[in-house]
C-alpha cells in the first residue's frame, strides 16, 4: 500500500457574491408573478410567519437585526452587508432601517428542530433553535475523509457509500486488522499525507486514519480510530494499535473519538498511537531508506458500567 499525498479537489466555486448577483436579477423576473411567495412585493396571504422569516437573499432563517428597505422588504444582517445599500428585491437604496415588528414576531414562535425529519422530537423558541442545532444528535455529520476540505455531509449510511464512491476508501469488515504502511521516501513529511480505511465490526464503522505530520519540529507519524457515530456510542468501545519491529513494540489502547470531533482535533489532542520518525525509521529496518511499518489492532466492546458512567480524560488542549 503507498502511502502518497492526494489531493481532492473541492467542486464547489460558485461564491457568495454570485449568489446575491443572480438574486439581484431575479427580482424584476418575479415582479410580475405575484404568487411567487420567495421575493414578492406584497404578503400573499398564504405566506406563513415562517417564511416571512427566511431571507429572501439566502434563504436562511433571519436573526436580529432584521433590515428592511423603504418599501418594506427584509434581508437578513448577513445579506445586507453585501448588497451595497441596494434592495434585492427593489433595488431601490437599502438605509438601515431595523425591522423591529418582524424581530418581535420571530420572539413570539416556537418551531420544531430543523432535524425533525431525521427523529429529533424538540420545539424550540426562534432565537434558542439555532444554537439546538448546532449542537443537535441528529444533525448530519460531515464526511470523515481528511486530508480534504470535502463538504459532504449526511447520515452514517449515506457517508459509507460516499467515502467507497467518492473517495474509493478502502472498506474491510472484521474487528482485527493488520496494515503495512509503505513509503519510498520517508524524508518527505508533508500534512497532507495521510490515510484512511473503513472497518464494519459489531454493525458499526469506524475509521482507521493513519497520518504523517510534523508534531513542533519532529516529524511523527500517528495512528487512531474514530467512530462513526456520536461520542455516546464510540465510549461502548475500545481499540488497541501495535506497531514494533526489530525486536520491539510501541501499544496504543485507547477509546475510539467520535467522527464529530475532526481528525485534526484529534491529531492534535494526541489521542492515537504516536510514532516519531526515528523510531517508526527503526521498526522499518532495512537502510533507513524505505518507511515500512506494520500496523496492526483490534477493536472490541466495552462491557457496560452498571452505572452507565464513563470516565474520560479530559483531551481538551
Ligand atoms: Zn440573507
Ligand atoms: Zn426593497
Ligand atoms: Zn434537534
Ligand atoms: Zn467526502
Amino acid at each position: 500500500m503507498e502511502l502518497n499525498s492526494i489531493q481532492c479537489v473541492s467542486s464547489s466555486d460558485v461564491t457568495d457574491e454570485n449568489e446575491i448577483h443572480h438574486h439581484q436579477i431575479q427580482p424584476q423576473f418575479v415582479s410580475s408573478k405575484p404568487h411567487n411567495n420567495v421575493v414578492s412585493s406584497g404578503i400573499h396571504p398564504t405566506t406563513s410567519v415562517n417564511e416571512l422569516l427566511e431571507c429572501p437573499v439566502c434563504t436562511n432563517s433571519m436573526y436580529p437585526p432584521i433590515h428592511q428597505c423603504h418599501n418594506g422588504h427584509t434581508i437578513c444582517s448577513t445579506c445586507k452587508a453585501r448588497v451595497q445599500n441596494r434592495c434585492p428585491t427593489c433595488r431601490q437604496e437599502l438605509g438601515d432601517i431595523r425591522c423591529l415588528a418582524l424581530e418581535k414576531v420571530a420572539k413570539s414562535l416556537e418551531l420544531p428542530c430543523k432535524y425533525c425529519s431525521r427523529g429529533c422530537p424538540e420545539i424550540f423558541p426562534y432565537y434558542s433553535k439555532l444554537k439546538h442545532e448546532t449542537l443537535c444528535d441528529f444533525r448530519p455529520y460531515n464526511c470523515p475523509y481528511a486530508g480534504s476540505e470535502c463538504s459532504v455531509t449526511g447520515d452514517i449510511p449515506y457517508l459509507i457509500n460516499h467515502l467507497r464512491e467518492d473517495h474509493k476508501v478502502d472498506m474491510q469488515s472484521g474487528c482485527t486488522f493488520n496494515h503495512r504502511y509503505v513509503k519510498s521516501n520517508p524524508r518527505e513529511v508533508e500534512n497532507a499525507t495521510w490515510m484512511l480505511t473503513v472497518f464494519k465490526c459489531f454493525d458499526q464503522y469506524f475509521c482507521l486514519h493513519f497520518e504523517a505530520f510534523q508534531l513542533g519540529m519532529a516529524p511523527v507519524y500517528m495512528a487512531f480510530l474514530r467512530f462513526m457515530g456520536d461520542e455516546t456510542n464510540a465510549r461502548d468501545y475500545s481499540y488497541s494499535l501495535e506497531v514494533g519491529g526489530n525486536g520491539r513494540k510501541l501499544i496504543w489502547e485507547g477509546t475510539p473519538r467520535s467522527v464529530r470531533d475532526g481528525h485534526r482535533k484529534v491529531r492534535e489532542s494526541n489521542d492515537g498511537l504516536i510514532i516519531q520518525r526515528n523510531m517508526a525509521l527503526f521498526f522499518s529496518g532495512g537502510e533507513r531508506k524505505e518507511l515500512k511499518l506494520r500496523v496492526t489492532g483490534r477493536i472490541w466492546k466495552e462491557r457496560q458500567n452498571p452505572d452507565g458512567e464513563v470516565i474520560i480524560p479530559n483531551l481538551s488542549t
